[in-house]
Parts: structure tokens; C-alpha cells; sequence
């Protein structure tokens, strides 16, 4: 229920308000009967007297790429973001390496052998974003905030190994958040790789591929020798131009992390996915906990940009820590908004981490009686 009060918590979950009253003290916080709780609160007390809440009517507010006012004349095309999911060792990496090695520009050729989970590739003059999975939880967590974070799935199947869990949570994770996915059936090279049998699983978790009759693209594959890479590619490009792939590039600039780490020469390091918006170097940016002005904005290929539009991979310089996979960023007017802001998550974060402390000490008395 909106603006549930102490009281209200309390009768809902059938337990006394003092007893609310007291776990938010524990949390640092007073509150009488009549004060309203926060969403976060009620979590936090939830989970603190060990219950579960559904919390269906007092949701986070959406995003507002998810139901953006953007004026349809400020609309313009973007490139379609593919994101690549599946089983590990499957061969996600192996497979965006060697889409990315048969599509290389000219002007980048050879530059590039380091690891990076985002890129682009030009094909017929037109970009398309490739995302190698910045980990389930983090897109889950992307999906979780409603944001439409990807336009296509491609969902990487060995054909030596079929269906695994984290194939089939994949494929619930596309599901879910209704995005399109192409099969690749990768590793094709391999002596025991066995494609009908991996079609068949597709089909009995109702992805009927086009060869049984349904409409499920499948593309048998092999990173290793670059067989079928093109017309892996070719029909990413087809499943994509249904999409609506349109974002306003004048917006104020937000989007995911897609991943970050801290470098030891450079400091913090985070590759951004725009959803919406532009991105300026000197701009705020605002990621969960950590916050800065963009110091440095480089391209896939690692060239310094001025910016950077809706649905293109940046990596950028300047925050103040490493912030994780999947999280919301935004660009914020002032650094010192932003460093409040970021504080709140930090503190946020901190009374969860307390909380979740509290809840194991109580689970070990109960153990230990
Ligand atoms: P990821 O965990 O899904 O990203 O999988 P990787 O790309 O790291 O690949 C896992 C292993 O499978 C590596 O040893 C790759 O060299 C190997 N591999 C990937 N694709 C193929 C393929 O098409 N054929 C063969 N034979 N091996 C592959
Ligand atoms: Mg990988």
C-alpha cells in the first residue's frame, strides 16, 4: 500500500508496531506510528523479522527511458544493441571476438586484443552494438528497473553440450523481457557436436526453430573456424531492423554500466551503454555509489570522443569508484548533487549490509538453540 505508516506495517504484517519501531531504531532510525515508511524500509524490516513482503503497488518509480516524453520529432535512429548471453564456455566471448575480427575497420586493424564487452562492428553502413553479458545478475537487474536494455538476444548454444541452467535462464531472461533472440549454435567444429539434439531442446522449452516449422532463427556456428559468422550476423541484422530502434539523442544523457574495473594507472574505469540522451566529456555522471565528471570519454576501439549518442558503448575516466555491472547511471547538473546522491546509495548500501548482518546473527541463535 502507498505511504504505508508504522501502524499499517505493522498490522499487515501481523506483529506489534513497537516491535517495527524497535528494528528501525536498530537501524538508526526513529519513527512513530504514524510516519510513513519508505519502500526501502519496509524491505529492510521485512527482511529484518524474516518475512517476505510484496511490495506490488509502491514499486520504484519507472525510468524514464522506459516511458520516456520524448516528443516523436526528437527521435532518431540507433544503432540496434545486441546483447550475446548463454552458458559459460559456451563460447560468448570466443564468438564476439570473431565477429569483431571479420567486420574490423580499416582504421582500427590490429589495434585492438584486449578484452572489452562492448563494441561495434559496421555492417552495409550501419552500426550495430554488440554486449558480451555483463553477467545474469547484471541483467537481471537491468530488467528489473524495466529498462529495455538490448534489442536483440543472441543466445549461444554449444552444440556439443546443449541446454544448460545458465542457457535456459537466458532464455527466461529474453522471454521476460520480450526481446528477440537468435540462436547460435556454436561450436559446430567440435567431433561430438550434435545440432538436432540441441533443436530439439529448443523446441521442448518452446523455441521451435524455423527447420522444425517454427520461427526461432538458429545458426549453426563455430568461433573457432568462422563458419556460419556471416550469416550469424546477417540474420541479427534481419531480427533487428523489426525492432523500433529510435531514441532521443537530446535528452539528458542516461543509461547501464556495463562493466567497471579500477585500472592502476588510469583509477576507476566504466564502460557505459547510452540509452538515451548524449554524453559530453565534462559532464557528471552519477552510477549508484560512485560519481564524477568525465575526465576522458574513449570509443570501443579506444580513441577519445567528445561524446557519445543512444545505444553506443563508452568507456569513461573520472569516477570517484568502480561501479558495478548493471547498474542505472544518469548525468546530473552539479558534482555536489551528485556526491550527495552517491552518498545516499553508499549509506543505503550500508544499513542493507547491517541488515543482512542482523538477520544471520538471528538465524545463528536460532540455530544454536
Ligand atoms: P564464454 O564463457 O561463453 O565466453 O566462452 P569462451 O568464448 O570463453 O569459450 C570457452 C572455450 O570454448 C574456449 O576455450 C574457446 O576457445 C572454446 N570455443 C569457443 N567457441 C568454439 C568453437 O566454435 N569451437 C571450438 N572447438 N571451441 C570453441
Ligand atoms: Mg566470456
Amino acid at each position: 500500500e502507498p505511504g504505508a505508516t508504522v501502524k499499517d506495517l505493522g498490522d499487515a504484517l501481523e506483529v506489534p508496531p513497537t516491535r517495527i519501531i524497535q528494528v528501525l531504531m536498530g537501524l538508526g532510525e526513529m519513527k512513530t506510528l504514524t510516519q510513513t515508511l519508505s519502500i526501502e524500509e519496509i524491505e529492510l524490516i521485512a527482511e529484518e523479522l524474516g518475512v517476505k513482503v510484496e511490495i506490488g503497488a509502491v514499486e520504484e518509480p519507472a525510468p524514464e527511458e522506459v516511458l520516456p516524453d520524448d516528443d516523436p520529432a526528437d527521435l532518431e535512429e540507433k544503432p540496434p544493441v545486441v546483447t550475446v548471453m548463454g552458458h559459460v564456455d559456451h563460447g560468448k566471448t570466443s564468438l564476439l571476438d570473431r565477429i569483431r575480427h571479420e567486420n574490423v575497420q580499416s582504421g582500427e586493424a590490429g589495434g585492438i586484443t584486449q578484452h572489452i564487452g562492448a563494441y561495434q562492428v559496421e555492417s552495409d553502413g550501419r552500426k550495430v552494438t554488440f554486449i558480451d553479458t555483463p553477467g545474469h545478475e547484471a541483467f537481471t537487474e537491468m530488467r528489473a528497473r524495466g529498462a529495455k536494455v538490448t534489442d536483440v538476444v543472441v543466445l549461444v548454444v554449444a552444440a556439443d553440450d546443449g541446454i544448460m541452467p545458465q542457457t535456459q535462464e537466458a532464455i527466461e531472461h529474453a522471454q521476460a523481457a520480450g526481446v528477440p533472440m537468435v540462436v547460435a549454435l556454436n561450436k559446430i567444429d567440435v567431433p561430438n557436436a550434435n545440432q538436432d539434439r540441441v533443436l530439439g531442446e529448443l523446441s521442448e522449452r518452446g523455441l521451435m526453430p524455423e527447420a522444425y516449422g517454427g520461427e526461432t532463427v538458429t545458426v549453426p556456428v563455430s568461433a573457432k573456424t568462422g563458419e556460419g559468422i556471416d550469416e550469424l550476423l546477417e540474420n541479427i541484422l534481419v531480427v533487428a531492423e523489426l525492432e523500433d530502434l529510435k531514441a532521443n539523442p537530446h535528452a539528458p544523457a542516461s543509461g547501464y554500466v556495463v562493466e567497471g574495473e579500477r585500472d592502476p594507472g588510469r583509477g576507476p574505469v566504466a564502460t557505459l551503454l547510452l540509452s538515451r540522451g548524449t554524453l559530453n566529456k565534462g559532464d557528471v555522471v552519477l552510477a549508484g555509489t560512485a560519481y564524477g565528471r568525465v575526465r576522458a570519454m574513449l570509443d570501443y576501439t579506444g580513441k577519445r570522443v567528445k561524446d557519445a549518442g543512444p545505444g553506443t558503448p563508452v568507456e569513461i575516466l573520472g569516477l570517484s569508484g568502480v561501479p558495478e555491472a548493471g547498474t542505472r547511471f544518469e548525468v546530473v547538473d552539479h558534482e555536489r548533487l551528485a556526491r550527495d546522491r552517491a552518498q545516499q546509495a553508499e549509506e543505503k548500501l550500508r544499513r542493507q549490509e547491517l541488515a543482512q548482518g542482523g538477520s544471520r546473527r538471528s538465524l545463528e541463535d536460532l540455530l544454536g538453540e
